[in-house]
């Protein structure tokens, strides 16, 4: 019998994916542009081989797949990509879907499937997210092409795809750029996520002076309650291991810049474009920057010294502790908010109709921000589909209610002891923000009409649209 469908690219995720694809009983054609890597590959796959055919040449590969053919490409992302299909497309025949599963911009993911438009072929853009363990074991996948193309490959999908309680964590999402789009959040929520919990370390640490190894044990007890997650989980982790080399943590030894490779810049991009605030995302994103900016920062503090203010001061460490953990809880809700409204924006603008509900729901299971705070955002989405944001759902309104004066207070202390909290502060000042119905920007209307000329609507509704400036009327630019 034929592949039921065909992967090209045997690196760290194509060769994992492809692994778990044949496990699941799916017979798979694998081709990779270094051939002596399809030969590493078969002999790695150990009984699984039976539902592998290795492929030399494209042709060969082709061949080898049931038609209309499904071709996962799982290569390095941008240009590579592009190169690869222009060597595939020859030897394709009508309905053949190439489906590239690579970290791609979603406008390239846009560019590709408009080229194909009416070439009778077509074009998946899928988002996997779970990194190696998660591609070999079950991934969360996020899909994005025609709904006929879906329904060729989603047997296979949702064979490899993780389960939460039995539910498949994978959906097809929209056409184009859907589902990279929404890959692309998620990723953005995770730079976050990541960075919050990364702040609450540094309070921890500098403020309580707490080790490793305590700083450990109180991300291991949280994640037993309401912020469990795989990242919390491998914080904990990652806190508790020892250096090989001297016993130390390993965490104090490991150098502090952290590396980016554009999913979070790409969703603060698109969040400006569509004027929605991700405050949250953009203080995690600017935060890793300036991480990498070691040079400057060590610099600066042989000019500047450290603030000139008194240390943390904290009477009760144990409460202080449970206010850290809800403060966590709440700048977290902010995050998600915010990435969700994102989406919700780019919905209408690409005319996706984004199933929320949906996106919460894959998300549980097999990616890397998966959690059971995604659960209760499925389950809130469900009940407010239509809700402006997440935070004035009933649940989330809630639970904004309960955490933020612990995200204040801890926001409030960490100012004060001069403490970085760049994003759990975002989140704050986006809920104060939110939900005053009275804010200041009818200064800055006045000031925009005094300079510029730009007008103002009044409250009242009355018709008087510039302010009685005089000559500085239009003065300027
Ligand atoms: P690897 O570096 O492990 O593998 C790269 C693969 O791309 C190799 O098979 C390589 O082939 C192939 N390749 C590179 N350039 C070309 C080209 N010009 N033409 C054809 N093939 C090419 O990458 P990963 O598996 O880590 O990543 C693959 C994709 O998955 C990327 O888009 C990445 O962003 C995304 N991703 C990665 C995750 C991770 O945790 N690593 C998680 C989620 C997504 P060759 O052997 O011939 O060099």
């Amino acid at each position: 019998a034929q592949a039921e469908i065909g992967l090209i690219g045997l690196g760290v995720m194509g060769s994992n994916l492809a692994l778990n694809i044949a496990e699941k009983g799916n017979k798979i054609a694998v081709f990779n542009r270094t051939v002596e890597r399809t030969h590493e590959f078969v002999e790695e796959a150990g009984a699984l081989k039976d539902n592998i055919v290795p492929c030399a040449t494209i042709e060969e590969f082709v061949a080898a797949i049931r038609p209309p053919r499904p071709i996962i490409i799982m290569i390095k992302a941008g240009e590579p990509v592009d190169q690869q299909m222009e060597l595939l497309r020859p030897h394709l025949e009508k309905n053949d879907i190439m489906i590239d599963a690579g970290n791609a911009n979603f406008r390239d993911t846009m560019r590709r499937f408009d080229a194909l438009k009416d070439s009778g072929l077509t074009f998946i853009g899928m988002g996997v997210s779970g990194g190696e363990e998660g591609a070999r074991h079950g991934p969360s996948i996020m899909v994005g092409g025609t709904e006929d193309s879906w329904k060729r490959v989603e047997k296979v999908l949702t064979s490899i795809a993780a389960k939460y309680n039995g539910e498949p964590c994978v959906a097809w999402l929209g056409e184009n750029g859907a589902g990279h789009f929404v890959k692309t959040i998620h990723n953005g929520i995770e730079y976050a996520d990541m960075q919050m919990i990364a702040e609450i370390y540094g309070i921890l640490r500098d403020g309580l002076k707490m080790s490793a190894t305590e700083i450990g044990e109180v991300f291991a007890t949280w994640n037993k309650g309401r912020l469990n997650s795989y990242l919390i989980e491998i914080t904990a982790k990652v806190l508790e291991a020892a250096d090989p080399i001297g016993g130390k943590p390993i965490v104090d030894m490991i150098l502090d810049k952290a590396g980016q490779k554009g999913t979070g810049k790409w969703s603060v991009i698109e969040a400006q474009n569509m004027g929605i605030p991700a405050t949250a995302i953009e203080a995690a994103v600017a935060a890793r920057s300036l991480s990498s900016l070691k040079g400057e920062r060590e610099a600066a503090e042989k000019i500047l010294g450290l603030p000139a203010v008194a240390p943390l001061s904290v009477s009760d460490r144990a409460a202080f502790i449970k206010d850290l953990e809800s403060a966590l809880l709440a700048a977290k809700i902010g995050a998600y908010a915010q990435g969700f409204a994102v989406m919700a924006a780019a919905s209408k603008e690409f005319n996706w109709n984004l199933p929320m509900p949906t996106i919460a729901k894959i998300w549980r299971a097999g990616c890397i921000i998966r959690s059971q705070f995604l659960d209760e955002i499925t389950s809130a989405f469900t009940k407010a589909p239509d809700a402006a944001n997440l935070i004035v759902t009933p649940a989330f309104a809630d639970m904004v209610k309960e955490t933020d004066g612990s995200l204040r207070r801890v926001v409030s202390a960490a100012v004060l002891a001069g403490l970085p909290v760049p994003a759990l502060a975002s989140a704050l000042g986006y809920f104060d923000s939110y939900r005053r119905g009275r804010g200041t920007a009818n200064i800055i209307q006045a000031q925009r009409d005094f300079f510029g000329a730009h007008g103002f609507d009044r409250i009242d509704g009355a018709d008087s649209h510039h302010g009685p400036w005089g000559s500085g009327l239009g003065a300027g630019a």
